[in-house]
């Protein structure tokens, strides 16, 4: 990951927190206990599996509603940072609807992704 990337990812994160909608989202206890018995690594592969399956298509199935509430970190993970369907992609981060996405643009929404659960499980570490 470069730096114009990570500066992407604390901008995002930031704008991110100023909607109520998105700020309200956090991983239940069991989302955390999955995420830290899988760990990173898979996780992670997990996020870019279900990114380009759910929102990769030019035109995913079922768009704007394939996205369960949660279920899976990276579920609620994808409400919170807008990369649930391609209307939020398109209006958060700006990636047209219409055409499938990138490899390039799919890893950075897997980062996102990752940056948001990473940045959950920091601030509710494990007792
Ligand atoms: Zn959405």
């Amino acid at each position: 990951m470069d730096d114009d990337e990570l500066r992407w990812i604390s901008g995002t994160l930031e704008r991110l927190s100023r909607s109520a909608f998105r700020a309200k989202f956090v991983l239940t206890d069991k989302d955390r206990a999955y995420a830290r018995a899988k760990g990173k690594e898979t996780i992670d592969r997990h996020a870019r599996e279900m990114l380009r399956a759910r929102v990769g298509d030019a035109v995913p199935k079922n768009d704007g509603r394939q996205t369960p509430w949660r279920g899976h970190p990276v579920f609620t993970a994808q409400h919170a940072t807008a990369t649930c369907c391609r209307g939020c992609i398109e209006k958060w981060h700006h990636i047209p609807k219409g055409r499938a996405l990138t490899d390039v643009e799919v890893n950075r929404l897997a980062d996102l992704v990752m940056a948001w659960i990473e940045r959950d499980l920091t601030n509710h570490p494990a007792c």
